[in-house]
């Protein structure tokens, strides 16, 4: 493993003041950061489409929703405060560019020069281009009518999920007389809307750039082999420097990242770890995903939204079920009960106590992935055994009871399924008599400015 350097992973040329919730003093922000999102879908679908019609009437939603939870308290907007950050968010951005965002890019910029200069070859290039917008809107409503499955789910099981979130720090917003249902449709609409800005740019480049009928086959492959190098050498690393400056500048938390954090942690947020307006700046100078042939960029978004929904899903009992094992081996689960670590993808497999039929299934992915988590142990000193962890994976062996196995099956068939427990590591169910014990030493998600933040 090289060794990592925490003087460029949480460089800031401004001010650092880490942030994990909203305050009613950014509602100026917030509203800002809404228009800003309502004109990128302006310009990147037209102002006519629907999905941008649809984005903006979900953003004043969210607007409401935010007056509602938060309050409101007229301020200064921070970006006035510190216009220079804007200029600062950009620089970071480029700064953390990596080779491979340049060979996805490149790849697309090199078909279509060989495109321009072959007009008398067969490309197709109108055909192309409906099959890739077919495969665009495939993308959105598949995505779509599986995060309102979820919605379903959650409001049938309003009761858990009340239930649960009360035993978490999500206890400073959920009170007992909570409209959970409210909460719900909030985090329905942060996810619908994050994911219609997120795929901006896809579309923008799909409705601009011309993909030939000869190069189809090939250039899928190509771009697979680049994003999977991606997902092997570069994602971690690539993620954990973003996501520390979405926490730890205040821009970046107030107008990229803070969405992200202000539903409940329930899959119907999630797309791929974006905030609303961040989704679309690291899909445009970022990860080389957008710039993909129609194929590849089909597969790509369809794996690492939906794949990313499911490992959202922290609030036990109710579908799309997260599997306690892999609740066990992974803890951005603890970046959304409060606290700030982990930054990166946060996988340790290679525990003690996770089986070896379990660790086997993850075989092919290299350790970059599989112990994703060393990033945060080397650079903030993240300790994998800690109370948060440990609560959470409580409130799993309670909500998500396994199975009872038949009593006469065979030591070799006790086997736990991908996903599911293993009897030995998680038998005790038991929660302890304060389950929010563990949960004590966070920092607060609360409604209210503290005098020091965290
Ligand atoms: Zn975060
Ligand atoms: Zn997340």
């Amino acid at each position: 493993m090289k060794a990592v350097d925490p003087a460029w992973y949480h460089k800031l040329y401004g001010v650092r003041k880490p942030r994990a919730v909203y305050y009613k003093t950014d509602f100026i922000d917030y509203a800002l950061m809404l228009l800003l999102s309502a004109g990128v879908m302006g310009v990147l679908y037209g102002f006519r489409h629907g999905l941008t019609w649809l984005g903006i009437a979900v953003c004043v939603v969210e607007l409401v929703a935010f007056a509602i939870r938060h309050g409101v308290e007229l301020r200064v907007p921070l970006i006035l405060r510190k216009p220079q950050d804007v200029l600062y968010m950009f620089l970071y951005k480029l700064q953390n560019l990596r080779p491979l965002y340049f060979a996805g890019l490149g790849l697309l910029l090199v078909e279509n020069a060989v495109i321009a200069l072959t007009p008398g070859l067969p490309h197709y290039v109108e055909w192309t281009r409906i099959g890739a917008l077919g495969l665009f809107y495939l993308h959105f409503l598949w995505i779509t009518v599986y995060r309102t499955v979820i919605l379903v789910a959650h409001l049938r099981e309003r009761k858990l999920v009340h239930e649960v979130l009360m035993q978490t720090p999500w206890k400073r917003v959920i009170h007992e007389d909570t409209n959970i249902v409210f909460e719900m449709v909030h985090a329905y609409c942060t996810g619908l809307v994050t994911h219609i800005v997120l795929i901006a740019p896809w579309y923008f480049v799909i409705t601009h750039a011309h993909y030939s009928l000869l190069f189809l086959v090939a250039a899928a492959a190509l771009d697979l082999v680049i994003h999977v190098r991606w997902m092997e050498t570069t994602h971690n690393s690539w993620f954990y420097r973003d996501h520390w400056l979405g926490h730890n500048s205040e821009l970046e938390f107030v107008w990229l990242h803070g969405t992200h954090h202000d539903a409940i942690p329930s899959g119907m947020i999630a797309v791929a770890g974006n905030g609303i307006l961040e989704g679309c700046l690291r899909h445009s100078i970022g990860t080389p995903a957008p710039f993909y042939s129609p194929l590849a960029a089909f597969f790509v978004y369809m794996y690492e939204v939906k794949n990313d929904i499911d490992l959202h899903q922290y609030i036990p009992g109710v579908f799309p079920k997260f599997g306690k094992r892999m609740v066990q081996v992974t803890q951005h689960s603890t970046h959304h009960y409060g606290q700030l670590e982990p930054y990166g993808m946060a996988m340790k497999l290679d525990l003690p106590d996770v089986p070896d039929t379990f660790k086997n299934q993850f075989k092919w992915m290299t350790k970059e992935i599989t112990n994703s988590i060393h990033l945060d142990e080397e650079l903030n000193g993240f300790r994998w055994d800690n109370p948060t962890h440990r609560q959470t994976r409580s409130l799993y062996e309670k909500y998500q009871p396994t199975p009872k196995k038949k009593a006469a099956a065979p030591p070799s068939e006790a086997v736990a399924p991908p996903g599911d427990t293993n009897p030995a590591a998680l038998s005790d169910g038991a929660l302890p008599s304060d389950a929010m014990a563990g949960f004590g030493q966070l920092p607060a998600i609360v409604n209210h400015e503290p005098e020091s933040v965290l």
